[in-house]
Parts: C-alpha cells; structure tokens; sequence
C-alpha cells in the first residue's frame, strides 16, 4: 500500500517571536476612567479621582490580576484602596511633602540617591505594573520617560566605581520588573563588574501586582548575579494568592532571599488581626516581613496615613503573639531624608545603677540585673 507523506513546506518567514505573557498583561491594564467604571462600581470620590489622574499627579495603571483580588461593589476594599485613585488626593495636610525622603537632595549623579554612607539607591525606570495611591515617590513615577536609558546611567556607574564605601546597591524606581529581561541583565552586569558592591537589592512590587512577570526566563537570566536581595511590598493578605506565592517560591527557590515591607495604612490594615495573618503568610512562603513601615508624609495621602501611636500600639498587640520570625521592625523614615529610625512600644519602666526594669507583653514586672 502506498503510503502518502505529508509535505510540509518551509515557512518563508521566519517565526515570530512570542511576546511574553506578562507584557499583553501589562499592556491589558486599566488607565481610563471608563475601564475602571466597567470593572467597578466607582463611588463619586473614586470617579473624581480617576479622571483628576488622568489629568495631573500619579496616573492610574491596575493590572487586570491586581484588580480581580479587589471587591467591585466596595471603594473600601483594603486592595481597591490602593490602587484606585480618590479625589481626596487633592488634600494637601500642613505636613505633607513633595519628597518626603529628600531623595532630589541627596542625588550624588543622575538617577543615583545616596543617603547612607554604604548604600545607594539606582532608579533605573519611572514606570511601573501598577500606581500605587500611597507611592513616595509619587512626584516621579509614572511621568512617561519609561527605562532610564544605558548612556544615563553612565555617571551612576562611576560615581559607585569611585565610591569603594558604597557595598549595597538597591535598584529601584518605578518598577524595575516592568523593564524587559535583557535591559535588566544589562545594569546587573555593569553593577557585578564594581568589585566592591557586594550586595545588590531589587526593590519590586510585581510579586504583588503581577506575579506572572516572575517567569522561568528572568529567575534563570538573574541568578547569575547572587547575592541579589527581593525586597517587595505586600500589604494585605488578600495580596498572598497562589500565583503570587508560586512566584515568591519561584525566587526564593532560585536563591534569592525575599524580604517584605509593608507599608501601614488607614482602613487598609491598620489592625494587628490583619498583620498577623499578613505575616503569618509571608513566613509560610519563606518571606521575612522586615519592615512594618509608617506611610511616608507625601503629598496627597494624608487620608491613609496613621498617627504613629497606631503603628506603636500594633506592635505592642504582636509583639508574643506572632513568633520572632514574623515580627517585622516598625520603622520611621524620617522627614527630610535623614534616615530611619525604628520605634516601638517602651518596656522599660524603671532603671537604674546595675538594674533595668521591663513590663513584659504579659504584663508582668520583671527585673534584669547586670553581672557585677
Ligand atoms: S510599585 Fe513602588 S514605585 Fe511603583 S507606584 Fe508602587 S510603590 Fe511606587
């Protein structure tokens, strides 16, 4: 019997490359006011908001992932919050400030802050997955310049070059995950070539607002540069679903240490019941909650942000019930860049020659005594 094979012609031109899942899910995002009405129901306050960024401050962008976790029947859903606008961002508090970090002061060469004697900060992009409402650096996300390009961060490079001090190196910006893979690879070979920059931080939110972009292909491209630090941003446990944790895992698995700060907000999760249960997920995916962050006073985001007796009080209620490894620092940035400083409840009660006095969580009175 005749066999008939099938013959299958060469394709004149060549394939196509297949754009990555994650940039049509960046590219699927919410930025107009008339999306975001047909995924929510918008209270006045949010419309207001939306079409007041659509005009000036920080733009709206809401991955499509990022807005499936939110209630569309409730503006004050802890995930609608921070990411949908609010005409309240229009509210400027006697105490608010452009760059609460002093971060324009401190730059010691184009796109490069330095604010402590042995770190640095490279701000290698303005965009990001998603405009958060409380974001500190506000006055420059988002302004449409995209990725920093190479030649501009050439000053950066060697001024870190000339700077021996200088051994921790947080890239940041934006979001540098918005950025294309190979662009990424580029600034970490430039940072791996300074002999003396030990450790290198990639300060993302896309675990959170896009996990998809934590991909097989970038973990592999990265690796090659450990010591290489994930410092990312969970805020509410609606945050930590499966695929944000298979991306975690992902990271963590590939040997990059994962270390969250959240970020306190009002009617967001403002309560230890919340945290707990937030850093008590973050622990079960290998996540060291590291800092429990007072909102920086930027302009706009007075109606999120707590007095600091709440944060205080917070941890007064976690401190003995969440284990040590759960227990994140409450840290101030202090206003004007002058660096943080941690606070927290006071359990010293009394002190003297030899002796302190601490009221423990329990309430208990208990006396320390130093060797003689
Ligand atoms: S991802 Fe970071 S830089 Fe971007 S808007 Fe959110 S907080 Fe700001």
């Amino acid at each position: 019997m005749a066999r008939h094979l099938a013959i299958v012609a060469p394709s004149a031109a060549p394939a196509r490359k297949q754009r990555p899942r994650w940039q049509s899910e960046l590219s699927a995002s919410i930025t107009s006011v008339e999306e975001l009405g047909r995924v929510f129901r918008l209270s006045e306050q949010e419309r207001r908001g939306a079409e007041r960024a659509a005009q000036a401050g920080l733009p709206m962008r809401i991955t499509r992932y990022y807005a499936r976790l939110a209630d569309p029947e409730d503006p004050a859903c802890p995930i609608r919050m921070q990411c949908v606008p609010s005409s309240r961002e229009e509210e400027v508090d006697p105490s608010d400030l452009e760059d609460p970090l002093g971060e324009v002061a401190n730059e010691v060469a184009p796109n490069l802050v330095q604010r402590y004697p042995d770190r640095a900060l490279l701000l290698v992009t303005d965009q990001c997955a998603l405009y958060c409402r409380f974001c500190t650096r506000s006055r420059m996300v988002g302004d449409g310049k995209g990725p920093v390009p190479d030649r501009s961060l050439e000053a950066a490079f060697d001024y870190l070059k000339a700077h021996r001090e200088v051994r921790d190196v947080i890239v940041s910006g934006g979001d540098p995950l918005s950025m294309a893979t190979a662009r990424l690879v580029r600034i970490f070979e430039r940072l791996r070539a300074i002999p003396s920059i030990e450790t290198i931080r990639l300060a993302t939110r896309v675990p959170v607002t896009m996990p998809s972009r934590i991909t097989k292909e970038l973990v592999t491209a990265l690796k090659p540069f450990h010591p290489i630090w994930v410092m990312t941003h969970f805020n509410h446990p609606k945050e930590l679903t499966a695929e944000a944790r298979r991306g975690l895992l992902r990271l963590i698995d590939a040997g990059f240490p994962v270390m969250n700060q959240t970020v306190l907000m009002r009617g967001i999760n403002d309560s230890a019941e919340v945290l707990a249960e937030l850093f008590r997920g973050l622990v079960r995916t290998r996540v060291r909650p590291y800092y429990l962050l007072q909102m920086d006073p930027v302009v706009g985001t007075s109606h999120l942000r707590t007095p600091l007796h709440v944060g205080v009080s917070i941890m007064k209620e976690l401190q003995g019930r969440v284990t040590g490894i759960a227990l994140p620092k409450y840290i101030v940035d202090t206003p004007g860049g002058f660096g943080k400083v941690p606070h927290g409840p006071n359990y010293v009660v009394a002190e003297g020659p030899g002796w302190t006095s601490f009221r423990t969580h329990r309430s208990d009175a208990v006396t320390y005594v130093d060797p003689t």
